[in-house]
């Protein structure tokens, strides 16, 4: 390839060139959302990066095979495998079967993940149609010495394992520190070391998420199921891993060890990860009270907004920052993004409108050629924007008749557009945010109401009126017995 790809690969600590395994296969695993509530700021973070890798892979030529998991089971309220299942929680609070619970929250996440213009994944495998496979994967960690049973459990049996092979090197944790931050062991607990993570773990009597397995009824542990449907689906050694900075420890570092234990080697060419979004300076979370929703932004529905923010506004604001700096919301920062974005969107319109002329007046440069250069450069998409941003004065200029365009060059100039601000940012304009759709319903609603109101008064010029003046907006109204029906033609 003429110009390569340079990843930063938080293995390594430094950015390096981009070759996968198999070109022009390229394979990509990313740990999806536990679905048991509605995706926030963070989620879509994720997203919209690994959205970002997925489309300029693509853009430069790999096939690539993108699998993004669904968790849900396994993920216990308390990281350090104790408390109740995140997904049975919730279903046992809202008297709901724990599958109607993953079901509600998938079909949201997907909703949401449209909205931002999120190309689906190649395979979206879910943790629970997976127990086979990571039945599997335990055994082989068992045989190889890095796990013991214990009362129906089955453990990683880190202390041997360190004693073998490095841990923490993702990380950068060191196990010593570790041990002796964690807390003592009280002699009823299961575990040999406090560090030790459940790969099964046997179910309570109440626990409704349950299965057969050799050692008890019971679950998987949650990091295993990342090894077993990556392995399964993108081979034993695959190209990028990809997650949220706060997966790093524990989950990942105990994916590596997972994959060393049964495979006797990494599984992961290229560790990415994402950087987190803080909320007015400080770290997002539940018990903070400054989590907000992707819905609640649609919406304005939160405390922290001064209003609702569109899909590609916030699609935009993640794109401004490099994938690797933290981004810190305001509603300044999210309006200053609106702002932006409005410009480009619009300085494209008038870039497809521009009269083409006989010769150039002035050079358009290599646009092209630099927004390639930023985004082989660890997808520096700030960059590109600041590319996209600097061609629009060429734009203005020509459209305000001072300067003048050939066609052919017209015609590159549009391509670089298009290709960069859609294929690859890709950022689309004309989605109603749901406030817009909203204020449009309600409208609407309200005038047919004051019309029936006039019928029924016999007012007739007035019903009428309204009738013509719905027609003419192009909204199509039926008379039913019970009221009225419309729809935009
Ligand atoms: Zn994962």
């Amino acid at each position: 390839m003429e110009h390569p790809l340079y990843v930063y690969n938080s293995l390594s600590r430094r950015k390096e060139q981009f070759v996968p395994m198999n070109p022009p296969h390229a394979g990509l695993y990313v740990c999806g959302p536990t679905v048991y509530g509605d995706a926030h700021l963070g989620h879509a973070r994720a997203a919209v990066t690994f959205d970002l890798l997925y489309r300029y892979l693509s853009y430069i030529g790999y096939k690539v095979r993108y699998v993004r998991n669904i968790t849900d089971v396994g993920h216990l309220v308390n990281d350090a495998d104790a408390g109740e299942d995140k997904i049975a929680r919730k279903a046992r609070l809202e008297q709901l079967e724990p599958m109607e619970v993953v079901q509600h929250f998938t079909n949201r996440y997907h909703h949401n993940m449209q909205q931002l213009n999120v190309l689906p994944p190649s395979i979206e495998p879910h943790a629970s149609g997976h127990i086979i496979d990571q039945i599997q994967l335990i055994r082989k960690i068992l045989d190889a010495g890095y796990a013991y049973e214990s009362n129906g459990s089955v453990y990683f049996d880190l202390d041997r394992y360190a004693k073998k092979h490095p841990y923490g090197t993702l990380s950068g944790r060191v196990l010593d520190d570790l041990y002796s931050q964690s807390r003592e062991l009280d002699g009823q607990d299961e575990k040999r070391f406090p560090l030790d993570f459940a790969l099964w773990k046997k179910a309570l009597p109440e626990h409704i998420m349950r299965w057969q397995s050799p050692w008890s009824d019971g679950f998987p542990g949650w990091h295993l199921e990342c090894t077993a449907m990556s392995t399964k689906y993108l081979g034993e050694t695959f190209d990028i891993h990809g997650g949220g900075m706060d997966l790093l420890f524990p989950h990942h570092e105990c994916e590596i060890a997972q994959s060393v234990a049964a495979l006797g080697h990494e599984s992961v060419r290229y560790w990415m990860h994402n950087n987190m979004i803080t909320v007015n300076g400080k770290k997002m979370g539940k018990s903070l009270g400054n989590s907000v929703t992707l819905n609640e932004f649609f919406e304005g529905a939160h405390p922290l907004l001064e209003r609702a923010y569109s899909p590609m506004a916030i699609r935009f604001f993640i794109l401004q920052a490099h994938y690797r700096s933290t981004i810190d919301f305001s509603n300044g920062a999210l309006q200053a993004s609106e702002k932006g974005l409005q410009r480009l969107m619009e300085g494209m319109k008038t870039l497809d409108n521009l009269p083409a002329s006989k010769n150039s007046s002035i050079d358009i440069g290599d646009i092209g050629q630099k927004c390639h250069a930023a985004m082989n450069d660890d997808l520096n998409s700030p960059m590109v924007i600041a590319h996209l941003f600097d061609g629009l004065r060429i734009i203005h200029l020509v459209n305000d008749g001072k300067e003048t365009l050939s066609a052919a060059d017209l015609q590159r100039l549009k391509e670089v557009y298009h290709r960069f601000v859609e294929d690859i940012l890709g950022m689309n304009s004309d989605q109603p945010s749901n406030r817009q759709t909203d204020l449009l319903n309600g409208l609407v609603n309200f005038m047919l109401d004051m019309r029936q109101q006039a019928k029924a008064n016999k007012d007739f010029a007035t019903s009428d009126n309204i009738r013509n003046m719905m027609n003419r907006l192009g909204i199509e109204v039926k008379d039913k017995k019970d009221g009225f029906e419309w729809s935009i033609k």
